[in-house]
């Protein structure tokens, strides 16, 4: 039988940022017939999710992990083991995003991870008077000493709308493959 090829893909971020919403998204637009749960029916992650889809012979299995301050010390468990990082921001929580950016910088020092490509999500994009991808950009990917040489892009998204999804995934393909 053909051997499909299986990434592991981690999808990080503080809670509340849209994390299971963006998986569950995810799942519905790549797989077919896929019955998933109402979107408005999910809560924060305890815990963690796993949801794998296929697209031209090239498996992703994501790893949605637990964003409370408590759960990311678990986080690096799964690094070594990582394909590549979806990191999510909530743009619609300015008082948050000093606290998001340090859980960011935490996980990029990681020595296990320099290598591995790096999506960034702005999420949440469809509310009003949100931050703006482009500052997102720059608060993240501002210090870039600390991003290295690892590939790396940001995308503005609505994981509860379903925008902006496919860009992100198809590039992560096509860094991984
Ligand atoms: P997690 O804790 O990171 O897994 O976040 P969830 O996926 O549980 O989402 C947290 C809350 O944010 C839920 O009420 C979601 O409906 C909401 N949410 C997630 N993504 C979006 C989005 O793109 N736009 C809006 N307006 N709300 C979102």
């Amino acid at each position: 039988m053909f051997q499909k090829d299986e990434y592991n893909v981690l999808i990080l971020g503080l809670d509340n940022a849209g994390k299971t919403t963006y998986l569950e998204q995810t799942k519905m637009k790549f797989t077919k017939n896929y019955q998933g749960m109402s979107l408005n029916k999910i809560t924060t992650t305890v815990g963690l999710n796993i949801g794998t889809i296929t697209i031209g012979g090239v498996k992703l299995k994501f790893w949605d992990l637990g964003g409370q301050e408590e759960l990311q010390s678990l986080w690096d468990k799964y690094y070594a083991e990582s394909h590549a990082v979806i990191y999510v921001v909530d743009s619609s929580d300015k008082e948050r995003i000093d606290e998001s950016k340090d859980a960011f910088d935490k996980m990029i020092v990681n020595d296990s991870l320099k290598d591995v490509p790096l999506l960034l999500l702005a999420n949440k994009q469809d509310l009003p008077e949100v931050v703006t991808v482009g500052t997102i950009k720059s608060v993240f990917y501002g210090s870039s000493d600390l991003i290295g040489q690892r590939d790396c892009r940001v995308n503005g998204v609505s994981a509860l709308k379903g925008d902006g999804i496919n860009d992100g995934i198809e590039w992560i393909v096509d860094c991984v493959k």
